[in-house]
């Protein structure tokens, strides 16, 4: 049975982490993406666990979509021998938008502040109503922990409705994150994006 989702956004760090969990997890989910045929967008890196999970679904046969801003060209080199498609846009508002409307869900693994502003930014979209696709973490080596603690503390203090929990979802390890994106509600493709 072909996926229900076409394809999917990973944000991830543009360095490897210290537990080298987190680079096994980005080849996992790349080749694990591949091969359900899923095409993976991400921001067009060759570093870090940007570079392992594209370089994986490479390796599987899959589509890659890469999105970079020019000033990045140099400090993120894409990898050498290509993707199956890139662009290269003005700036980092642009890339964020071209990965929300190239994909059908998203995927925070592993990473530092870019991955954290991007998976903020992608729930608070959410949380506006401009979209309602899936939107998932990775909890690879309790990295996702803190963040779901910081949400629960602004439930708990009032800031984010109760709802905010329905927001995203938390997945121990790449095989149940690949599970609960196959069985994802399938977004609402008329949902307002032209507003963001
Ligand atoms: P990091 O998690 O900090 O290693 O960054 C992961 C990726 O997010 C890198 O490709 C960064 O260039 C990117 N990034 C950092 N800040 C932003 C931002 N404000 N908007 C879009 N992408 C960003």
């Amino acid at each position: 049975m072909p996926h229900p989702l076409r394809s999917v956004a990973v944000f991830c760090g543009s360095r490897f982490g210290a537990d080298p969990a987190h680079a096994q997890a980005a080849r996992a989910l790349g080749t694990g993406l591949a091969r359900q045929g899923v095409k993976l967008v991400y921001g067009g890196g060759g570093v870090g666990l940007m570079g392992e999970v594209a370089n994986a679904a490479l390796a599987a046969g899959g589509e890659v979509h890469g999105i970079i801003p020019d000033f990045l060209l140099s400090a993120e080199r894409p990898p050498p021998g290509g993707l199956t498609a890139m662009e290269v846009v003005p700036s980092m508002h642009v890339r964020k938008t071209r990965m929300f409307e190239l994909s059908d869900g998203f995927i925070a693994l592993s990473g530092g502040l870019g991955t954290l502003d991007e998976l903020v930014e992608i729930l608070t979209w959410r949380q506006l109503g401009l979209h309602d696709k899936p939107v998932l973490a990775l909890d690879i080596a309790g990295w996702a922990q803190p963040f779901v603690a910081l949400v629960e503390a602004m439930i708990t203090q009032g800031f984010v409705g109760e709802s905010g929990r329905r927001l995203f979802q938390v997945a121990a390890d790449v095989p149940a994150c690949l599970e609960l994106l196959r069985h994802a509600p399938l977004p609402d493709t008329s949902a307002p994006a032209s507003r963001l």
